[in-house]
């Protein structure tokens, strides 16, 4: 029975693989015809006995593909003998291009092979592996629009591309030490050093203790040995941030806790940084002095060839830029901006074109959305509108909606400054490029002066679009699910509806009628930002008593500091009202002296769950109030019981300190899981969502968890998108094109 046909492939095709593929398919099966990339779909004629089968199996695709629906239609064009693939051509662009992925097992032991091609070559990839959104400037994904132009293939490598039966058949990152891209390493005065063996050089740099900044796949990182961690964190001035370190996968487990999940993850195409426990949560404090480390294994030719030379198992490994900034991908900004941080540099000469941060991610879910994951790609129904979300200010990333599918960027930053906006601005160009998509409308935070609200009102303007505000805890809520549901919002601070912060907020109803109905006890902010900076300032905030003044002054703020923080508090002078969670469980570790002074992003609060990590919880009794409507948890009760407990302890004993740590979170989290769950009980709701950036907590999330499913509702987590606020450009969307779609009907 012969048959004859054309099947129309849609999805993440491009830069899979998917042309050699189906190749590959059609020659086991006898078929005739021709495969061709249109940008999102892949076009295939065919003609044989085996049709059916052909269709079957170019339905499974290659590993790394995402199929959307394969069509298939009659057709009565004339299918000579023999199959081919057809030069590009470009067509729809709902598709989208795949993120960069870890090199693959075969291609690491090209690199290993003595005497073969690749030997020792940093930038070995193949269809299965290497980068692609960190090279791309356009689709259809062909080597012209690519980085790897710049890199004409030689004889060698042309046959592999053309070979049917290799690896690298259309491989478009396909280069090898005589054509592709090349390293160098250069003093911090830009002279080169070394002889014909960089890599093996820099290991010896690394391996003496010096610091080096490495051109990655999407960026800059500083790296070192651990020993010399201790410098690294003198000239970054970040003294106690934990940093991420990159380590022999035959030496994580003499460093931490690694559960089958988590070993997946490291192993998996994306390789993130993983959080893992410490296996002695003591240990290895000049990396990080929480209970946790953030570890990833090589992920590069260029790793694993500094990993062969290396004498040491790990390597610090943190991007090249100041916390919240955009990561530096050209060479002379490197060298311009880091020569006091960095000894050396081992670059390369192939253009970074999208820059991409490593991801993050502990306990399965993601911190940030990033290399490896980003570009992420959700199937979703919000209607006929192209709709794109810029995000909040802090931990920014863009999502663009069109046509049921909604594209996420990778991680930008804190879009606090000019030159984090200019990369928010130029990541909407790209992914609009990419898309091939035309805005209609734009959402943003309601927060009227964050700079991503600035840039969606002037982009809204130049274009005539609409502009819809998103509140910043709906948004998470709208992340988490669709459907009809009590929304629990734990996070920093996030604008509210009246002007005041939110940040402890439970919704009930269905995007985009999300009501407000519980939340924590409003309180304090002394001084604002300052508030956060100090977080004792915020303890007075949320208990503004005597007992708490003395508990300073016992600490050495000056009496004049005091009376000032007082009379500010009284008086109700630049102090705003917040019903934060990350603003509550600050001031208990300034309570506790755990943390006085927050130097990064959620210090204090991550402190206070590594002084928690293993000690028993106690109950405490809490209280709850009803204020305009909602029901509301007393910060001010469980603090003042947390005080009462600390009065009552004996000096100096560190571990009556931790387990208060750790019934403060406990009581906390029950706190907030009542609200929830008697808002469920009053509005007749059975799912229970919960997002926000204080869910990374793994004690408050997984209290909050067990206590909804205790009371027999569904406990709903997006581990599809990040908690923080990461997830919040996609939220905008979600609720922003069921908005539109609810004023349609
Ligand atoms: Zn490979
Ligand atoms: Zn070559």
């Amino acid at each position: 029975m012969q048959k004859t046909g054309r099947i129309t492939v849609r999805g993440i095709v491009q830069g899979v693989g998917f042309r050699p593929f189906v190749y590959a398919q059609a020659c086991d099966l006898g078929i005739a015809g021709s495969v061709k990339n249109l940008g999102s779909e892949v076009e295939i004629y065919a003609r044989g006995e085996r049709f059916e089968e052909f269709v079957g199996a170019v339905s499974l695709g290659p590993p790394l593909s995402r199929i959307d629906s394969v069509e298939v239609s009659g057709t009565i064009r004339e299918i000579p003998d023999g199959f081919f693939i057809l030069p590009s051509a470009t067509g729809s662009h709902t598709g989208m291009i795949p993120p960069d992925i870890a090199i693959c097992s075969e291609c690491i032991t090209d690199i290993s092979r003595k005497g073969g091609r690749y030997e020792n070559y940093w930038a070995t990839s193949c269809v299965n592996c290497g980068p692609r959104y960190s090279i791309i400037s356009g689709i259809p994904y062909d080597r012209e629009r690519t980085a790897m132009a710049d890199f004409p293939m030689c004889p060698s490598c042309a046959d592999e591309y053309g070979d049917p039966y290799s690896r690298r058949h259309h491989a478009q990152t396909i280069a090898c030490t005589s054509c592709g891209p090349e390293l160098a390493l250069y003093d911090k005065l830009g002279n080169m050093v070394g002889g014909s063996d960089p890599v093996k050089e820099a290991a010896g740099l690394l391996d003496a203790g010096f610091i080096l900044a490495t051109r990655g796949i999407g960026g800059f990182h500083l790296a070192c040995i651990r020993e010399s961690a201790g410098t690294l964190k003198h000239r970054l001035g970040r003294i106690e941030q934990p940093f991420a370190i990159m380590v022999r996968p035959d030496h994580i487990d003499l460093l931490a806790v690694v559960s089958p999940q988590d070993r997946k993850l490291l192993e998996s195409p994306v390789h993130p940084i993983v959080v893992l426990e410490k296996r002695d949560h003591s240990a290895h404090s000049d990396i990080s002095n929480l209970h946790t480390i953030g570890c990833m294994f090589p992920y590069t030719g260029l790793h694993h060839l500094l990993f062969s030379h290396l004498n040491h198992p790990l390597l610090i490994m943190t991007s090249a830029n100041m916390p919240g900034y955009p990561m530096i991908t050209e060479i002379d900004v490197a060298m311009a901006n880091l020569h006091r941080d960095a000894d050396f540099f081992l670059t390369h000469n192939r253009t970074i074109v999208n820059r991409c941060d490593d991801s993050v991610m502990r306990d399965g879910y993601i911190i940030r959305l990033s290399r490896g994951i980003a570009p992420k790609r959700t199937a979703v129904d919000l209607g006929n509108h192209c709709i794109l979300g810029v995000g909040p200010e802090l931990n920014a990333n863009a999502t663009i909606y069109r046509s049921g599918f909604a594209v996420t960027s990778p991680h930008v930053g804190n879009v606090r400054n000019p030159p984090t906006l200019e990369y928010l601005q130029e990541t909407v160009t790209n992914l609009k490029r990419i898309l091939g998509a035309k805005v209609d409308v734009i959402a943003h935070d309601l927060h009227p002066r964050f700079l991503s609200t600035r840039f969606a009102r002037e982009l809204a303007a130049e274009n005539n679009l609409e502009l819809v505000p998103v509140q910043h805890h709906r948004a998470h809520i709208a992340a988490a699910t669709t459907g009809p549901c009590i929304g629990i919002a734990i996070d920093g601070v996030g604008y509210g509806d009246d002007g005041t912060i939110w940040g402890g907020e439970v919704f009930c109803g269905q995007v985009p009628d999300l009501q407000r109905v519980a939340h924590l006890e409003p309180v304090a902010m002394p001084g604002g930002d300052l508030a956060t900076r100090f977080p004792e300032r915020m303890l007075y905030g949320i208990l503004p008593d005597d007992d708490v003044l003395s508990l300073l002054g016992s600490r050495g703020w000056p009496d004049v500091d005091m009376g000032v923080l007082k009379k500010q508090v009284a008086s109700g002078f630049n102090v705003p009202v917040t019903t934060s969670t990350g603003r509550v469980l600050d001031a208990a570790s300034a309570l506790l002296g755990i943390c006085r002074e927050r130097t990064y992003d959620g210090e204090p609060a991550m402190k206070l769950e590594a002084h928690a990590a293993g000690m028993a919880a106690e109950p405490w009794d809490l209280s709850f109030t009803t204020l305009n409507g909602c029901e509301i948890l007393s910060s001010r009760a469980l603090m003042k019981t947390a005080f009462l407990h600390m009065q009552n302890m004996d000096e100096g004993d560190h571990r009556q300190v931790r387990s208060l740590a750790a019934s403060f979170q406990y009581n906390l989290a029950r706190g907030i899981a009542a609200l929830g769950i008697r808002a469920a009980e009053r509005e007749g709701m059975k799912n229970i969502a919960l997002s926000g950036g204080v869910a990374y907590n793994h004690a408050i999330r997984e209290t909050i968890r067990q206590e909804i499913l205790a009371r027999g509702f569904t406990c709903i987590i997006n581990p599809d998108y990040p908690l923080g606020d990461g997830c919040v450009s996609f939220g905008q969307c979600v609720y922003t094109g069921m908005m539109l779609e609810k004023r349609r009907e």
